[in-house]
């Protein structure tokens, strides 16, 4: 098997965390290979997924992610010559219990005491910014401003250009099947392709980072949760401000899309599996879920549909830097949900992991390798 490219670093996996770690890497002058097994780059859970970009959430190291995104995006379009779509729809999210309340207290102060300055809403505020929402139950709601929706497609196209442009290798229909380590140390990535050589290695293969993790032999407890997603056919009077809404107690959340509307909602007993294929009860119980919140989805018909894979961790948090079983391995994955959103960030922090030892323009240290107790999962 012939040896067939020599990197500073070698990432696996063409999704958009792989994309913006080969970009910021080959953008401070590093030799850069990116291997994805498919035939296109960004076609794993990158594509998939819903848009959506949001601050609120309930640990520091993710609001500091989402507000360096942000200022990421901001950019993009000059930077990339590629339109994101940015709509700064906001996050509304409604809340119908004391206890969860109380919770979005303290996530709501830690956001404030960070700079998100999210609202707190009363059910009559939510009959004023989104009328199409049935409230019965609701008891408060919070609002953020600056979140809301990007195109992910565009995202992704901006960094395989710029990564292309900044020296780097991309290198699609190459899948990794196993490696060459010697002494703790990777030496080679095993492809159809023949081996690639490198210096150091990036796992970014999303919903795909445990099975790969395994090929390389390594444990990584990162695997796929199947996640469903309906749109409707477009709905006249529907505009581009109704914002991102998530039914909090019932995972459940709908947002504007072309005109019309995407919803999706989680199946907590989901099971992890390689199984993109849309589950037609689960789709019943989503959409009468829906149709209740927001009842003018009775009146409209289903346009699209899918089911993508969140990659998950057992505490739900990502995994960026320098993994411990091997020398030379890092990993950027396991965003459990929101990976789009801190693809930017998320792949710089990585970059100045690997190039400068430890991530500065982010404060990553939850977020870097941890102990997560054995066996919380099974795919099949
Ligand atoms: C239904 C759904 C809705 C979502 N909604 C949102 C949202 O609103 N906002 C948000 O921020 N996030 C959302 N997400 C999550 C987001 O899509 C992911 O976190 C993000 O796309 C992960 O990017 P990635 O590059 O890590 O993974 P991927 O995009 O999956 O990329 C991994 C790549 O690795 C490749 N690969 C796998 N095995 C190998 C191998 N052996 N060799 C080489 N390459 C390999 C795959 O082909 C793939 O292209 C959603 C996800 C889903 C499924």
């Amino acid at each position: 098997m012939t040896s067939n490219t020599t990197a500073d670093v070698v990432i696996i996996g063409g999704g958009v965390m792989g994309m913006s770690a080969a970009y910021h890497l080959a953008g401070r002058g590093a030799r850069v290979t990116v291997l994805e097994a498919e035939p296109m780059f960004g076609t794993g859970s990158t594509a998939l997924n819903a848009g959506g970009f949001r601050h609120q959430f309930s640990t520091a190291v993710n609001i500091e992610l989402s507000k360096q995104s942000l200022k990421m995006l901001a950019r993009f379009e000059d930077e990339f010559e590629q339109p994101i779509g940015y709509n700064p729809c906001g996050y509304l999210f409604l809340l119908d219990s004391a206890d969860d309340v109380a919770a979005f207290r303290t996530n709501v102060e830690l956001q404030h005491a960070h700079g998100v300055m999210t609202e707190w809403l009363s059910p009559d505020d939510v009959a004023r910014l989104a009328p199409q929402v049935n409230r019965d139950g609701i008891i408060a709601a919070t609002f953020c401003d600056r979140d809301g929706l990007v195109d992910p497609n565009g995202i992704l196209q901006g960094y395989v250009r710029g990564a292309s442009r900044a020296g780097a290798t991309l290198r699609s229909g190459v899948r990794v099947t196993g490696a060459r380590v010697r002494g703790g140390v990777i030496e080679a990535l095993h492809t159809p392709a023949g081996d690639v050589t490198g210096g150091t290695f990036l796992l970014a293969a999303g919903p795909w980072s445990g099975e790969v993790g395994r090929l390389i032999g390594v444990d990584v407890p990162v695997v796929p949760i199947r996640r469903q997603i309906a749109v409707t056919a477009p709905i006249p009077g529907l505009t581009k401000s109704f914002p991102f809404v998530i039914d909090f107690a019932q995972s459940l959340y709908f947002h504007y899309e072309g005109g019309a509307i995407l919803t999706g909602m989680s199946n907590h007993d989901e099971k992890p599996a390689f199984n993109t294929s849309v589950d037609e009860a689960w789709r019943e119980r989503h959409i009468e879920a829906a149709v209740n919140r927001l009842p003018m989805l009775g009146e409209s018909e289903l346009a699209h549909e899918w089911a993508g894979l969140y990659e998950v961790t057992p505490d739900d948090q990502a995994i960026i830097g320098r993994l411990p079983q091997l020398k030379n391995l890092f990993a950027c994955t396991g965003f459990s949900g929101h990976g789009l959103m801190h693809g930017p960030s998320a792949g710089l922090a990585v970059a100045e992991e690997i190039l400068d030892g430890a991530a500065h323009t982010v404060d990553i240290g939850p977020l870097r390798w941890r102990e997560f107790g054995a066996g919380e999962y099974n795919v099949v």
